[in-house]
């Protein structure tokens, strides 16, 4: 087998770069994290695998060319603070935190928010902050954000997450019934003015909150 730095140029090439995804700080964080430290250890084999794996709580960490997708599509840059929701692993919000400068990430299942904070706490990767808690009323004491990126499928984007956005901000997030999906991505271009533009089908856990 593979060690997993090969294991992870591999990943890159053939499941991101070959799809598309071409932003050079997007692929060089994907080929640093290291994935199967955010899996259950069971799975620590498929941690490079094409696919979202379980993880605890009944959840799912997303397929890696998905979470690429999503960054990419969120045009988050080096010294952004950047809105994450639905923490799961923790591994988007490590990728997020080796492009930005400062990330924070709400998660609603208190075992995963844990799990994540001791993971990035143990890479040192310590720009991450992660908070137990329903992230559609997102982060209001660190707002406005560059970028949030939601991670799982609501009806709508949550108005409360909108309004968080920096103008000129992007919200990425999949939205529409479990079977039928959308990637969204949402610039806020002024005070009440947000462009829309629809990135593809995707399936997602669903979002549960307040506003979700
Ligand atoms: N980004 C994660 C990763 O890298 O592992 C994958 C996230 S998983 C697809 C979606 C997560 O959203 C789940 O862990 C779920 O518990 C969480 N979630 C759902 N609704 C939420 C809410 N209102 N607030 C915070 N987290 C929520």
């Amino acid at each position: 087998m593979l060690n997993p730095a090969r294991q992870r140029a591999r990943m890159v090439r053939n499941q991101i770069a070959r799809r598309g995804v071409s932003n050079p700080d997007v692929l060089a964080a994907m080929r640093r994290v290291p994935r199967e430290r955010f899996v259950p250890a069971h799975l620590a084999a498929f941690s490079y695998d094409d696919g979202p794996l379980p993880i605890e709580a009944g959840q799912t960490i997303s397929q890696p060319y998905i979470v690429a997708l999503m960054i990419e599509a969120a045009k988050v840059a080096f010294g952004d603070r950047v809105l994450e929701i639905g923490t799961g692993s923790g591994y988007a919000a490590a990728i997020i935190s080796r492009i930005v400068d400062h990330v924070y990430t709400i998660e609603r299942h208190a075992v995963l928010a844990d799990m994540a904070r001791r993971r990035l706490t143990d890479l040192r990767y310590e720009n991450v902050d992660v908070r137990t808690g329903d992230g559609t009323h997102g982060w209001p004491e660190a707002a406005p954000f560059d970028a949030i990126l939601v991670a799982a499928g609501g009806p709508e984007v949550p108005d409360t997450l909108r309004r968080q956005l920096k103008v000129g901000g992007r919200l990425v997030m999949p939205v529409g019934e479990h079977d039928d999906q959308r990637l969204v991505k949402l610039v806020r271009t002024g005070e009440d003015a947000f462009q829309q533009e629809d990135l593809g089908g995707v399936m997602f856990v669903p979002l549960i909150g307040a506003h979700g």
